[in-house]
């Protein structure tokens, strides 16, 4: 039966033995299949190799011959070693240098044949000759067939392991390849593969592994072929699937229909010194019509910082109170529940809801009442579902996202027997592409308006030489009467980092502005504390804040309108955009001053002007993936979600919203897919692992 062969253990293949198995496993390589998807890292162009003495600086090149002398160079003082090998292609002579690998001078030795891959360099002191650092080698052996494998092509170049050289895995691959890629079955309707002209498996598989002479070098390289293009397409395709069902799944499940007569949010919205703006109203509309019906609602707010989600979050949570359920908000860390709990008691206790604060540092406290009913809203950490807290009668549960709770902690909640709506907010906005796979599970409302009377925050970039000017600005706003942040990074100044901090910060402002009213706040203080801090600040008995990020979240006094951040270059980017969501929020002009100390990397510098440039949460969230890539925010472990080894969201966003376009379709049409049973295994073994999540599919 072909069709098993992808299964089969490595083992079995032709000279794989034990041995060399248990090195392959190193890779993640088991099966046949595992080895026909383990893909080259780069590809070299072996059709026509350059001679040493025609190749051009600075660029990367491959070259062959003779190893004709080698030396080990110990530098004087510090225990550092430079192996050094001659290489004589017959054109002239070129040197490799591989630094702290003096092994390689059995590896490489005297009058060896080899292949060596890098950067083409000068002599550093004398400006001419041929030099690489650290290039890739390969050594070649004489006997072996070199013809149509590991020359005169373009040549695949995998990452290997000790106990296995590239020269040996190629050929290895090689003949998996050539023997097995068309027992691999694709899966995917062929109608798809013509609709994206993409090739099939078994023509994708030969090409990506060996490709022929004319596919594009550089397209190769940046995992843009066609054939790259292929497999991405599939990987994006298996996700989608698996969202498709899992949001197909969430519509049919049995939930708590939410249909209050309004008395309580009608109320609340009358008790509000502010109107609702139609973009608001439109997403409370959306969550409130999902809470309506008896199947629980999945459901992402997006909306820029300030553009007032959580307003609508708590009359999600109100709903669900007039109806006698309870609810529960979960913010990522106990200060942001801390201050969402502050935020909310203050607007709710008037009209007599009991709330209380689960964190971990109070815990037990308040579990009894809860499970009693006896409290109305729950706010507290991620931890309030994982741990014991017992719910009497779950309706509600807000999650106030930061990326951190994914779509498998999501599912963890609604296996809380009750199956409660969950309301998904993001503190800042996130990318598209993201929405579209972290949150492809969700429903989609848009705040995409902000209340009236925000003003645009001028941003400014300062080196520490300017210092003064940031005091000038600091008085002059103190003088108009109105209210300044200054954001430290840390607490304390420790030994090991020149950071400045807040306490030492604090002290200084009072000796520069002895007449100004200086109040200080940061994480280790007492909620207590914290919050007379933040009262006296709003009732604008304090003229200068001195802060770490805890005013991050929830912080709103209209007439601050002055930020000065510290060290800026250490913050992330959505995190500095939240921070200077805290001004701007009055009718007055406001600043925000990036004081940052060189030296830093690109990336910092790429932050700051995004900083200087762009106010707009989307256009900076999407800034903040380019900076980042992908792989931190789609970081497996925190999402859930399944890994995308060839697929890159960023590179390949196009594909990634046609693939969603054609799952989402094929669910619709053949909700079990019976009539592509192949296209169920394959979904089965991408979501491997996650299989709950696909039980009922
Ligand atoms: P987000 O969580 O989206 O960043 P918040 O919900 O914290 O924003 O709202 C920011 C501030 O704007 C809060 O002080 C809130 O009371 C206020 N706000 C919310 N909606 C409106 C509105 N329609 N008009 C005026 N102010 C509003
Ligand atoms: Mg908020």
């Amino acid at each position: 039966m072909p069709n098993d062969v992808p299964s089969h253990s490595i083992q079995y293949i032709k000279g794989v033995g034990p041995q060399r198995a248990h090195v392959l496993r190193r890779l993640g390589i088991e099966s046949v299949r595992d080895a026909l998807f383990y893909l080259p890292y780069r590809y070299e162009d072996r059709t026509a190799l350059k001679k040493i003495a025609s190749l051009s600086y600075g660029s990367p090149e491959t070259v062959a011959g003779t190893i004709i002398s080698t030396r080990i160079i110990r530098t004087p003082g510090r225990n550092f070693q430079i192996f050094e090998a001659v290489l004589n292609d017959g054109s002239a002579l070129l040197t490799g240098k591989w630094f702290n690998q003096p092994f390689l001078k059995k590896t490489l030795p005297v009058g060896s044949t080899v292949i060596l891959h890098g950067i083409v360099k000068k002599h550093p002191y004398w400006g001419i000759g041929f030099e690489m650092d650290n290039p890739d080698y390969e050594i070649v052996t004489s006997g072996e067939d070199t013809s149509c494998v590991h020359m005169n092509r373009i040549v695949p170049v995998y990452r290997v392991t000790a106990g296995i050289s590239v020269r040996q895995f190629r050929s290895l691959m090689f003949h998996i390849v050539q023997s097995h890629s068309g027992s691999v079955a694709d899966p995917f309707p062929p109608s798809l593969l013509e609709k994206y002209r993409l090739p099939g498996l078994r023509e994708t598989l030969n090409s990506v592994h060996f490709p022929a002479h004319d596919v594009d070098l550089h397209l190769l390289n940046r995992r843009e072929s066609i054939f790259h293009r292929r497999l991405s397409f599939d990987e994006f395709f298996m996700l989608q699937l698996g969202l498709a069902l899992l949001k197909k799944k969430n519509r049919a499940e049995r939930g708590i229909a939410v249909n209050p007569a309004g008395t309580l949010l009608s109320s609340f919205r009358n008790s509000l010194p502010f109107r609702l703006t139609d973009a608001q109203d439109r997403v409370l509309r959306e969550i409130l019509d999902d809470m309506g019906k008896p199947h629980p609602m999945h459901r992402l707010i997006q909306g820029d910082v300030g553009s007032g989600k959580t307003v609508i979050a708590l009359m999600a949570m109100l709903a669900t109170a007039e109806c006698g359920y309870q609810s529960a908000l979960m913010a990522p860390t106990e200060i942001l529940a801390e201050q969402h709990y502050l935020n909310i008691r203050h607007m709710v206790e008037r009209i007599g809801l009991r709330v209380c604060l689960v964190t971990g540092s109070r815990k037990e406290r308040h579990h009894e009442e809860i499970a009693r009913g006896d409290v109305d809203m729950v706010i507290g950490t991620h931890s309030l579902i994982q741990e014991g807290v017992v719910f009497r009668r779950l309706g509600l549960a807000v999650i106030d996202e930061q990326h951190r709770f994914g779509v498998m902690q999501r599912s963890l909640l609604r296996r809380k027997a009750v199956n409660p709506h969950v309301l998904v907010m993001t503190a800042t906005p996130i990318p598209r592409t993201l929405a579209l796979t972290v949150f492809g599970d969700l429903d989609y409302s848009l705040i995409d308006r902000m209340p009236p009377g925000r003003q645009p925050v001028k941003t400014l970039l300062f080196h520490p030489d300017r210092r003064e000017t940031v005091y000038e600005n600091i008085r002059e706003e103190v003088a108009k009467g109105r209210q300044v942040y200054v954001v430290y990074p840390a607490i304390e100044e420790s030994g090991k980092t020149d950071l400045r901090a807040a306490l030492t910060g604090k002290k200084a402002f009072e000796r520069l502005f002895p007449s100004f009213r200086i109040g200080l706040m940061h994480g280790k203080m007492k909620t207590e504390e914290r919050e007379r801090i933040m009262t006296t600040f709003k009732a604008g008995d304090i003229d200068v804040l001195v802060s770490t990020t805890v005013i991050e979240v929830g912080v709103d006094v209209p007439n601050a309108t002055l930020m000065i951040i510290i060290h800026a270059e250490r913050f992330g980017l959505s995190q500095l955009h939240q921070l200077r969501g805290r001004i701007g929020r009055g009718h007055h002009e406001s600043a925000c001053i990036l004081l940052a100390y060189p030296p830093y990397g690109e990336d910092a510098r790429r932050r700051l002007e995004c900083m200087v440039s762009k106010s707009d949460g989307f256009a900076i969230a999407e800034e903040d993936l380019q900076i980042r890539g992908p792989g931190e925010l789609f970081g497996t472990k925190q999402s859930g979600m399944p890994d995308l080894k060839i697929g890159n969201i960023l590179r390949d966003g196009d594909l990634l919203s046609a693939a969603r376009r054609e799952a989402f379709a094929l669910i619709e049409e053949d909700p079990t897919l019976s009539t592509y049973p192949l296209l169920r295994n394959e979904l089965e073994r991408f979501w491997e692992g996650r299989r709950e999540l696909l039980e009922t599919a």
